[in-house]
């Protein structure tokens, strides 16, 4: 049973990462990111509100995602544990978080942080906009994105690095390669928590 997040920068790895560490570990993968997007492609009426802040890089209002986050954590699949991805990316989200976790009187065991200068994610991002067409990836949306990131998301990591259970991984390099740190920064950290 692990209950966790990872957080990165747009361009990291996080969604690759997640989806191997959910397999790994046994835990079901929520990604806002992927909602949002599975929402605008179906035009609901959440696609059409988040589309109109996710083209230009904005953040989705904590009222629609703390809304949505806290759906599907009390749907099933999530009674082994949870990996989420991308959420929280505010301080305001963290509460929010801590308020449903309470509420379930459950807690969290890890926060995995991968780390990127700006120079890779402009140019990574840039690269996977000429690949999939998402139309949040071209440069001015990218380095907002960035900026967004620097300005709310670094506060929220520094939220659990004070409670002690972050842990952070350097997401440059290839991706086996980083999953393989990831695992081990996940068992280094479980097992510091089990001593
Ligand atoms: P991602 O795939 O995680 O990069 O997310 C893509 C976009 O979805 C972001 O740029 C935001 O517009 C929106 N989004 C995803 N997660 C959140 C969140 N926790 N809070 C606000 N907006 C979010």
């Amino acid at each position: 049973m692990t209950r966790m997040l990872i957080i990165g920068p747009p361009g990291s790895g996080k969604g690759t990462q997640a989806e191997r560490i959910s397999e790994r570990l046994g835990v079901v993968a929520i990604s806002t990111g992927d909602i949002f997007r599975a929402n605008v492609k179906g035009e609901t009426p959440l696609g059409v509100e988040a589309r109109k802040y996710m083209d230009n890089g904005d953040f989705v209002p904590d009222s629609v995602t703390n809304k949505m986050v806290r759906d599907r954590l009390s749907e099933g699949g999530v009674e082994d544990g949870f990996l989420l991805d991308g959420y929280p990316r505010t301080t305001a989200q963290v509460d929010y978080l801590d308020q449903i976790l309470a509420d379930g009187d459950q807690k969290l065991d890890v926060v995995l942080q991968l780390t990127a200068d700006d120079g890779e994610l402009v140019s990574r991002l840039l690269g996977r906009a000429k690949e999939t067409g998402r139309s949040d990836d071209n440069e001015a949306v990218i380095r907002h994105r960035l900026d967004l990131y620097h300005e709310q998301t670094e506060a929220v990591v520094a939220r659990y690095a004070e409670r002690g259970i972050l842990t952070q991984v350097d997401g440059i390099g290839q991706i086996d390669k980083v999953t393989d740190r990831v695992l081990h920064a996940l068992h280094a950290h479980a097992a510091l928590i089990r001593t």
